[in-house]
């Protein structure tokens, strides 16, 4: 798993020689006001790290490759205190390979209308320094978000937060290594796609192994540890009294706490972050893996069901921009109430539903499960807490990938839901359901998901310019006759901006 502690975003200052020695050293005095003032509202554990002001473009040039060699470094902010004429720029630009940020502000936030003098005009210039370097980064086409007001102030601070998170977002996906258990589920489209151009496109390794590693895996566990392990979820979790120790299913919750630490030990030595399984693919597993399943994602691990490696990565993406306390999950939309009352999708999958998303005790109870052919697995059970998010798919369009987005409101389910053995979030999209699966359709957008009720919009938006992936959203202002046009614009787009 990525260390998020020891990541930084750098604050780089543009300035140039001509202004002098003592104009210059005003410049550095406030950029490191401006670096405080902003640093001091911002909601994240990355740390901004403060520059000297660049000057020429050479220290650019230097600069940029530094930033862009660091591993610590997953993004930069740039802001022209005074003029600094942007061809300097276009050799630093050009060597940045990490996401940017153009912060649009001024050291002195207030005109000081009875004394203002030229002295104080050329030291607050970045109402024309920053459209001089803005210009050549449109010029050369390089995605990044504009951020314009007051650093202390609070919505300053929260674009910038947003963006910093989809920043970390980006590092995981270029970082991410992902196992893969077994293949596709047979005949399954939308879970399948180009491993290649994903890591082209976002740089995440999938790698497969045959289910077999992990059979040997699980044989390896020895009795007394996963013991240990199955007095923990006693502890921690409501357990059934048929899987508790020395009842008549016991085995049972033994042989998943065995899952799980052979699936945590594989994935912590070969350094993965996601993973996926496959229920028609289970060897001689004696159970879908679900609580296993369910507690990793717990811990920060993407998983897709049915060998669905885009999910599951974009699972551990998401997973890492989320805040602590927050909910992301694996989710699949199961089925629907059209009425009477709002129209509502219950969303779940067979098992492996991230209980990060309730603020309940989950239940760990056991089941039948209908399909696989394999014992009866052991899985925990909860209803998604209501609050605001969204549901979150990638998916491969043969020529590109595109990310759909749905806000969502995760809301009680009218009734109890007492033969339900199965972990579930029950939600009203935005703008209704009617439209919501319209336009998620038209879109292509697949029946898994991320389901998540902390990452932002905002954030989801900010990664997917990072990573030059189309974003197609949904929300309380889509309507259908835009909403087709924009799927047909970005089409074309898509395929004139294509490289040769
Ligand atoms: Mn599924």
């Amino acid at each position: 798993m990525s260390n998020k502690q020891n990541l930084e975003v750098w604050f780089l200052t543009g300035s140039q020689d001509l202004y002098g020695e003592e104009t210059l050293a005003q410049v550095a005095e406030q950029s490191k006001a401006v670096l405080a003032a902003l640093e001091a509202g911002l909601s994240t554990s990355v740390k901004l790290v403060y520059k000297p002001t660049l000057k020429n473009a050479d220290a650019i040039r230097r600069t940029m490759l530094d930033a862009s060699a660091s591993d610590a470094c997953i993004g930069v902010i740039t802001w022209m205190h005074t003029f600094s004429p942007a061809k300097m720029w276009i050799a630093g630009l050009d060597a940045l390979q990490k996401p940017l940020m153009h912060l649009h502000t001024q050291a002195n936030q207030s005109l000081p209308w009875s004394t203002i003098d030229m002295d104080f005009m050329n030291l607050n210039q970045a109402a024309h320094g920053d459209r001089e370097y803005a210009h050549m980064v449109t010029r050369m086409g390089i995605a990044r978000k504009i951020v314009v007001g007051d650093p202390a102030s609070a919505s300053v601070a929260a674009r910038v937060s947003a963006w910093i998170t989809a920043a970390v977002g980006y590092n995981t996906s270029r970082n991410l290594k992902l196992a893969r258990f077994g293949d596709n589920m047979r005949f399954v489209s939308v879970t399948d796609g180009d491993k290649v151009s994903a890591q082209m496109a976002l740089g995440i390794s999938v790698e497969n192994y045959g289910v077999n590693a992990l059979v040997a895996a699980v044989a390896a566990v020895s009795d007394a540890d996963a013991e240990a392990l199955a007095a923990e979820y006693e502890q921690l979790y409501d357990v059934a009294s048929e899987l508790k120790a020395g009842a008549a299913r016991h085995d049972s919750l033994v042989y998943a706490a065995k899952q799980e630490i052979a699936l945590r030990g594989f994935l912590e030595a070969g350094g993965f972050n996601a993973f996926t399984s496959n229920f028609e693919d289970l060897g001689d597993l004696k159970q879908l893996p679900g609580l296993a399943v369910q507690r990793l994602m717990a811990d920060g691990y993407g998983f897709g069901g049915e060998g669905d490696w885009k999910t599951s990565a974009l699972g551990a993406i998401l997973k890492s921009m989320t805040p602590a306390g927050g909910g992301t999950s694996f989710m699949e939309d199961y089925t629907y109430h059209f009425g009477p009352g709002p129209a509502k999708v219950l969303g779940a999958h067979m098992l492996e539903v991230c209980p990060t998303i309730t603020k309940a005790k989950p239940k760990i109870e056991i089941h039948p499960l209908g399909i696989g052919g394999k014992e009866d697995p052991v899985r925990m059970v909860f209803t998604a807490t209501p609050a605001q998010g969204r549901v979150v798919c990638l998916v491969d369009l043969g020529d590109r990938f595109r990310i759909v987005q749905n806000e969502i409101e995760i809301v009680e389910p009218n009734e109890d839901l007492p033969n339900l053995p199965v972990a579930r979030a029950v939600w009203q999209p935005a703008p209704s359901l009617e439209t919501s699966a319209e336009a998620w359709m038209l879109a292509g957008g697949s029946h898994h998901t991320v389901l998540t009720n902390s990452v932002s919009a905002e954030t989801i938006e900010d990664f997917a310019r990072m990573a030059k992936i189309e974003l197609v959203v949904i929300d309380e202002e889509t309507r259908m006759r835009e909403f087709r046009k924009e799927l047909q614009w970005s089409a074309a787009y898509h395929r004139l901006a294509e490289r040769l």
